[in-house]
């Protein structure tokens, strides 16, 4: 049995991008976000949130420090009764001065490691699936996971925007916030099954 997941970035998507939060009082999750991951489980839709972290390549948090803030991120969606079912995460840094992540990885967005891992875990039919993001490499992102790609126009979204019509890529929706682009997928969810 195959599932459909909806990939949510971390940073400007579900919580304001501060640049490289090392301590979970750095993270601040935007109130629609909880709506918008409980209406992902009512509908039985995966979120699954894969963010790029080259914060650990780069020395500025240990992986230690950031698998505590995505148990205390999870935890925080659990007592507003939403369930985020997985967070994979990129700690690679093409420059680190630390051997284990020093390296051209295949898992940082736009790369589609993060999601290729999360489709062998779940067994996600990844053509049916979503990709949430306020950055560019979201949108590509979705793009190579052969996704639908939504952009928000919270965190960097605006840039995002500029970015891809300079580019002549463009997402398949463009919305204010998660809240918003979660009710646009559930709307073409309803549309497609009958
Ligand atoms: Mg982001
Ligand atoms: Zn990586």
């Amino acid at each position: 049995m195959t599932k459909k997941a909806v990939f949510l970035d971390r940073d400007g998507t579900l919580n304001i991008d501060v640049g490289y939060p090392s301590r979970y009082d750095q993270i601040d999750i935007y109130p629609q976000s909880f709506e918008a991951v409980r209406r992902l489980n009512k509908e039985g839709l995966l979120a699954i949130v894969v963010t790029n972290q080259s914060g650990v390549g780069r020395g500025l948090l240990s992986e230690e420090d950031l698998r505590d803030i995505h148990s205390r991120l999870s935890a925080s969606f659990s007592r507003h009764k939403a369930r985020l079912d997985a967070i994979y995460y990129c700690p690679h840094y093409i420059l680190s001065e630390d051997s284990r992540y020093r390296k051209e990885c295949d898992c940082r967005k736009p790369k589609p490691g993060l999601a290729r891992q999360a489709a062998s875990d779940f067994g996600i039919d990844l053509a049916h699936s979503y990709m949430i993001g306020d950055k560019t490499e979201d949108v590509l992102f979705g793009m190579n996971i052969g996704a639908v790609p939504v952009l928000v126009l919270t965190g960097a979204g605006g840039e995002s925007r500029s970015q891809l019509s300079a580019r002549n890529v463009v997402p398949a929706h463009v919305a204010a916030g998660v809240l918003e682009a979660v009710d646009w997928i559930l709307d073409r969810e309803k549309d497609r099954t009958p």
